[in-house]
C-alpha cells in the first residue's frame, strides 16, 4: 500500500525540534511554488514559536495571493439521505443512533434545490450516508438528474461535487457519465488502526478499499478528485504527510493529484462525546496545516466549510483557503426545516450566515466571491486543468469569472448594500487586469449580465 506509516513516522521523529534545518529555506524553496518534499513539510509541521509561525502564515499568503488572487469559490452541501449501514464513532448518522432515517423523493429534492437556489448557489456538494439498499447508485444518479433540471425563477445549480461512500469502479462510471464535478471522498484518517477502530463492524471499515477509491475513480474517468482528513481521529502530523503520500501516489499513477483537499475538524454529534477524541486539533495548529498545506500543494484547492467560525474562517481565508460553503445545513431536508425552524443535522456548524452576509465580508475584505463553474463546463478538467493552474494560464479565466458570477449574484440576489459595495469592488479589481484583451471581453460580459443574460463565462 502507498500510505508508508513506518517513513511517515521516521521523518517526524528526525524532524523534532526542526532538525537542525533552517525554516527560511523551507519558505524560500515553497514561495517557488514548487511543492515541498516530506521532510520540508514535517519540519515546518514541528514549528510551535510564533514568530515562526508567522512567517509561514506570511509565506502562505503570498502563494494563494499569487495562485489564486483575490477569488473564494462558494458552495453549500445537500444531504439527501441520512440511512447508514455504517456505525462511524465521530458520525451523528452513525447506525447506532435511532432516529427517524429519511431519504428525500425526488419531489423533496427539487424543493431543497431551490431554496439553495433562492440563495444563490451554483455549486453543491451531494452527501448521503452508506446504504446499498435504501441509497443505492440509482438514487443518487436520479437525484443527480433532479438536482441539474431544477431551476428556480433567477437560479440554477451548474456543478454538483458529489461526497459518497467508496464505490465500485461501474459506479463511479455512472456518476462520470451523470457529469458530476469532483468527486470528494475523505479518508477520515490515514492512521490504519485508528481508521479500523473508528470504523468497527462498518462497511466503511475496509482500510485499504477506502484509500484505493480514487485509483477506481479515475480508472473510471473521474479525473477531478477531492481529498481530505478528519481532523482530531490521530495525530495531525501523521495525516498531512499522508495526504501527501496519497497526492503523490495519484500524481504519479494518473498525472494528476488531487483537485481540492478538504480540511474538516470534528465537531460535536449525536452519539459522541468529542472528550473521547484524544486528538483534537487546536486553533493554531489548524491554522499552521491550512498553511502548510498551501504551501506543499499550492495549486490543490483548499475547501473549508462551516465546521469553523466566521473569525477562523476569516482568518486562514487569507493564507490557504480558496473555497468556503456558505448558509449550509448539514441534514436531510435541513433547508426547508431550518426555514420552518427546526433542526436534524450530521454535526454542529459554528457559522450560522446567510450566504449574502458571507459575501459581504468577503467584499469588506477585498475578496471576490466566486460562483463560477466554468472549468469542468469547458472541459478544463484533472491534468489539463492541473497544467493550466501551474502555467499561471486559468488566472485569465478565473478572475474574468469571477467577476462575472459575482455580479450575477448581486443582480439576482444582493440588497443595497452589496450592490453599492460589490459593485465598486467588480469594477477596481476590472481595472487591475492587465491584458487589454482580457478586460474589455469582461466589461463586455458585465455589459450582458446587466442586460439579463444569465450564465456567461469564458
Ligand atoms: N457517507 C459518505 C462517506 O462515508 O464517505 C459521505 C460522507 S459524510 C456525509 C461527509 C463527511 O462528514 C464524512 O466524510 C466525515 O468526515 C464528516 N463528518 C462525520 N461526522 C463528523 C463530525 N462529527 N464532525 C465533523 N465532520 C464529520
Amino acid at each position: 500500500m502507498y500510505i508508508k506509516a513506518d517513513i511517515i513516522k521516521d521523518i517526524l521523529e528526525e524532524t523534532i525540534g526542526h532538525g537542525k534545518r533552517d525554516i527560511d529555506e523551507i519558505l524560500q524553496k515553497g514561495l517557488e511554488k514548487k511543492g515541498l518534499s516530506y521532510r520540508d513539510v514535517a519540519t515546518l509541521l514541528q514549528v510551535s514559536e510564533k514568530k515562526q509561525l508567522d512567517k509561514i502564515y506570511k509565506a502562505a499568503g503570498k502563494i494563494k495571493k499569487d495562485i489564486y488572487g483575490d477569488r473564494i469559490v462558494l458552495f453549500a452541501p445537500l444531504y439527501i439521505s441520512d440511512y447508514c449501514v455504517n456505525n462511524c464513532l465521530y458520525c451523528g448518522y452513525k447506525r447506532d443512533n435511532n432516529f427517524k432515517r429519511q431519504r428525500l423523493n425526488q419531489k423533496q429534492i427539487e424543493e431543497e434545490v431551490i431554496l439553495l437556489e433562492n440563495m444563490g448557489h451554483k455549486r453543491l456538494a451531494l452527501e448521503v450516508g452508506e446504504d446499498p439498499v435504501n441509497c443505492d447508485i440509482d438514487y443518487v444518479l436520479e437525484g443527480i438528474e433532479t438536482i441539474y433540471s431544477t431551476y428556480s425563477k433567477q437560479g440554477d445549480i451548474r456543478r454538483i461535487n458529489v461526497n459518497i461512500a467508496a464505490t465500485s469502479v461501474e459506479n463511479y462510471k455512472k456518476l462520470k457519465q451523470a457529469d458530476i464535478g469532483t468527486y470528494i471522498l475523505f479518508q477520515e484518517t490515514y492512521h490504519k488502526p485508528t481508521f479500523q477502530r473508528v470504523h468497527a463492524n462498518s462497511k466503511k471499515g475496509n482500510y485499504d478499499y477506502h484509500l484505493k477509491a480514487f485509483d477506481r475513480a479515475m480508472e473510471a474517468g473521474i479525473d477531478d478528485v477531492g481529498g481530505g482528513v478528519l481532523f482530531g481521529l490521530a495525530d495531525y502530523k501523521f495525516e498531512i504527510l499522508a495526504l501527501m503520500m496519497h497526492n503523490l501516489h495519484l500524481e504519479n499513477q494518473y498525472g494528476v493529484g488531487f483537485h481540492t483537499i478538504s480540511v474538516p475538524r470534528l465537531k460535536k454529534a449525536e452519539g459522541m462525546d468529542i472528550n473521547d477524541f484524544p486528538h483534537i486539533l487546536d486553533d493554531e495548529s489548524f491554522k499552521k496545516i491550512v498553511a502548510i498545506l498551501r504551501l506543499a500543494m499550492p495549486y490543490t484547492g483548499l475547501i473549508l466549510s462551516t465546521r469553523e467560525t466566521p473569525e477562523m474562517r476569516k482568518e486562514v481565508i487569507e493564507y490557504g483557503v480558496s473555497q468556503i460553503s456558505a448558509g449550509s445545513c448539514t441534514g436531510v431536508n435541513a433547508y426547508k426545516n431550518s426555514a420552518e425552524g427546526g433542526e436534524n443535522k450530521q454535526f454542529d456548524v459554528d457559522d450560522n450566515r446567510a450566504p449574502i452576509e458571507v459575501l459581504k465580508e468577503l467584499v469588506d475584505c477585498g475578496h471576490i466571491p466566486s460562483y463560477c463553474t466554468s472549468c469542468y463546463r469547458k472541459g478544463r478538467t484533472g491534468e489539463k486543468f492541473a497544467k493550466m493552474a501551474k502555467e499561471g494560464e486559468i488566472q485569465n479565466v478565473c478572475t474574468p469569472n469571477a467577476l462575472i458570477t459575482f455580479m450575477e449574484f448581486i443582480l439576482n440576489y444582493g440588497d443595497r448594500e452589496l450592490l453599492e459595495k460589490g459593485e465598486k469592488l467588480v469594477y477596481s479589481k476590472v481595472k487591475e487586469i492587465s491584458s487589454n484583451e482580457l478586460r474589455r471581453r469582461t466589461l463586455n460580459c458585465l455589459k450582458m449580465v446587466y442586460d439579463g443574460k444569465r450564465d456567461i463565462f469564458l
